[in-house]
């Protein structure tokens, strides 16, 4: 399974912009094929198939506001006991493509997260870099197999969640321990 560092080269979520009318809300779906796994933050995700976009499009005179959704499917390791977790990712933004007419007006709007400039007029617009965006942020910090998991033994690695260890019966009650040591300073 390849590693995958950054947005598809073959994504293309195009929109012809200019050919919206005003104020009309448009709706577009696409599906692209995402194969492969993105690590992040020490997770592997690994992508099991297709990828969901849909967008919902305004054309408001030269700008153009779209919500932007996605939905994924992937699995990835519990971040407690490592059985495979299999993960429906879903996330949405709100992105405005703006055309800036001056410097300063750029720079403020390229300082906002959500605010994407458009050089030129409009035309051919793609969202793929937003796609991207979205996919990462869907990405959870953590993944667990279920809330209560219980994890491995750091003794013998076995997954409690299956039931315990002997581990957990041959470990000496830290409130007992001075006392075991005692009783091996008596023996010795
Ligand atoms: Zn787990
Ligand atoms: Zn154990």
């Amino acid at each position: 399974m390849s590693i995958i560092e950054e947005k598809p080269k073959d994504w293309s979520f195009v929109v012809h912009s200019a050919q919206l009318e005003n104020g009309k809300l448009y709706n577009f779906d696409w599906r692209a094929l995402f194969e492969g796994t993105i690590i992040y933050d020490g997770i592997d995700f690994e992508f099991l198939g297709d990828i969901e976009v849909f967008a919902e499009i305004q054309r408001d005179r030269n700008q153009i506001i779209a919500d932007v959704r996605i939905s994924a499917r992937c699995k990835a390791p519990c971040s407690r006991c490592l059985e495979t977790v299999v993960l429906d990712l879903e996330q949405n933004f709100r992105y405005f493509y703006t055309p800036c007419d001056s410097k300063e007006e750029k720079i403020a709007a390229e300082a906002d997260d959500h605010v994407v400039v458009l050089e030129g007029d409009l035309g051919l617009l793609d969202l793929g870099d937003q796609v991207w965006e979205c996919v990462i942020m869907a990405l959870p910090e953590k993944v667990l197999c279920k809330e209560e998991c219980k994890g491995l033994c750091p003794y013998c690695g076995k997954n409690l969640n299956y039931g315990r260890c002997d581990c957990f019966k041959n470990q000496v009650d830290p409130r007992l321990s001075p006392l075991s040591r005692l009783w091996k300073e008596i023996e010795e």
